[in-house]
């Protein structure tokens, strides 16, 4: 008997009752790796003591205070760490609670921008299928994630347009170079920006490494160079969504410096409070906060626990803990040994049709067949029983469905703490290993 309505009408979780570690317990005793930090946030692990010491710190002299009567200090603290490791033009941090809260203040960032500037006809975003920006209305609209939109597609709007993702292991053709094929894609920006008329397009949202959605999907080489020179071509703004990949989980802190761009706004959130506390942000160019302060004098925008002073010093002891351990030196060096462990266990696996992602991001696709990269018959639920075999023997990974194009296709999502070491790889392959044999025998293939 519950009195929560749980994210399943038909399933009651587990209760879980304490973490250590890359480990959670449930009340039943029964240990579980987790191995997608939820879902790609807990990157320090479980009651991490630095990080309880510094949330019990904080509550004993502020918990909280609105920001309309205060700055406090964590906060401050926290938008001076991010703002000296971002690229120069990223001048500003607007601090909210979670993902969707980010994408949201971002596109009305880009919104207002053009209001204050002179040029209020842009209100136009352009985004990807097969990505995901959050639940709230308005991210939900930008998001390409067929399953979710379909319910609320009547209340969603129509400032929203979406092009092809860059999807290479699914959508390349057998012709075309990886960089040939990126061109493609990233050409469709242009074409859809003139479509819609240039002057009505306020921006361009991307998730630069995709992740619940197709499976942890980076680009390839080039496209998001091509994307950039669009989006100045034509005046657009750059918004690059990484709630998921930032904050080091590709093994950089920001997952766009892979790619060689830098955005006009990027979101994080997941990682920067792993989970502690729930903490969101946007960066912004320096130029919108100029044309705020010479404009209307103010972000037109707000939520009662913006810039949270308990949120924060949590995410601030986060970062700190992140930098004095060279813990990205170890998403590098075990998302390595992951994906090395992964193709040992799975690479030639008949139903196993691609392992990709960065760092300690990493998507395993399943196909039904190798060779034609069929995917399983959605009915299935393969991706379901994934999830459940592995609960059984003590794995948390992160399986979705619909990867190929919002219907059919399988994933398995994996996204460990910072802090894993070799046997935690290995025990990750070995579980995932045995539960997707055990998932595929249970769908009778
Ligand atoms: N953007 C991306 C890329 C995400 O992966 C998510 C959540 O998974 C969100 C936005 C929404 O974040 P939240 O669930 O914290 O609202």
């Amino acid at each position: 008997m519950t009195n929560i309505l749980h994210r399943h009408s038909h399933v009651v979780p587990r209760v879980a009752a304490r973490g250590e570690g890359p480990y959670v317990y449930d009340v039943d005793g029964a240990k579980y790796l987790d191995a997608s930090g939820g879902a790609a946030v807990s990157c320090l692990g479980h009651s991490h003591p630095d990080i309880i010491r510094a949330i019990k710190d904080q509550v004993d002299v502020l918990s909280y205070a609105h920001t309309s009567f205060f700055a406090n200090r964590p906060a401050e603290d926290l938008a001076d760490l991010l703002i000296e490791k971002a690229p120069d033009s990223l001048g500003k941090v607007y601090f909210v609670s979670g993902g969707s809260e980010a994408v949201e203040a971002a596109l009305k960032m880009a919104r207002q921008y053009f209001v204050e500037i002179g040029e209020p006809q842009r209100r136009r975003v352009i985004a990807r299928w097969q990505s995901y920006h959050g639940n709230t209305l308005g991210a939900l609209a930008t998001g390409g994630n067929l399953g979710r939109r379909e319910m609320f597609l009547p209340i969603l709007g129509d400032f929203a347009s979406h092009i092809s993702p860059c999807f290479e292991y699914r959508y390349r053709t057998t012709v075309e170079s990886s960089e040939d094929y990126g061109l493609r894609v990233a050409d469709e920006l242009k074409a859809e920006i003139e479509r819609l008329g240039p002057d009505t397009v306020a921006a361009f949202i991307a998730e630069p490494v995709v992740g619940a959605t197709a499976g942890v999907v980076p680009s390839v080489p080039g496209y998001f160079k091509r994307i950039r020179e669009i989006c100045d071509e034509y005046g657009v703004l750059l918004i690059l969504d990484e709630v998921m990949c930032g904050m080091g989980r590709t093994g950089t802190l920001f997952a766009f410096e892979q790619d060689g761009v830098v955005p006009d706004l990027v979101t994080c959130a997941k990682g920067l409070g792993a989970g502690y506390q729930p903490i969101g942000a946007v960066l912004l160019d320096q130029r919108f906060a100029d044309a705020f302060y010479h404009g209307s004098g103010f972000f037109h925008h707000g939520h009662t626990y913006m810039a949270h002073a308990t949120a924060c010093a949590a995410a601030l002891a986060v970062q700190r803990v992140i930098d004095r351990d060279d813990l990205l030196s170890n998403v590098r060096l075990q998302g390595d040994a992951l994906v090395d462990a992964l193709t040992a266990r799975l690479g030639n696996h008949h139903h196993v049709g691609d392992i990709r992602g960065r760092g300690l991001f990493r998507g395993v696709e399943l196909v039904a067949d190798r060779a034609t990269k069929q995917p399983f018959d959605p009915a299935l639920k393969l991706h379901a029983r994934v999830k459940r075999e592995a609960m059984d023997r003590g794995l948390m990974c992160y399986p979705a469905g619909g990867t190929v194009d919002g219907t059919s296709g399988d994933h398995i999502l994996l996204a460990p703490p910072f802090i894993i070491d070799r046997t935690h790889v290995d025990e990750i392959a070995e579980k995932l290993g045995d539960s997707i044999d055990a998932a595929i025998a249970s769908a009778g293939s």
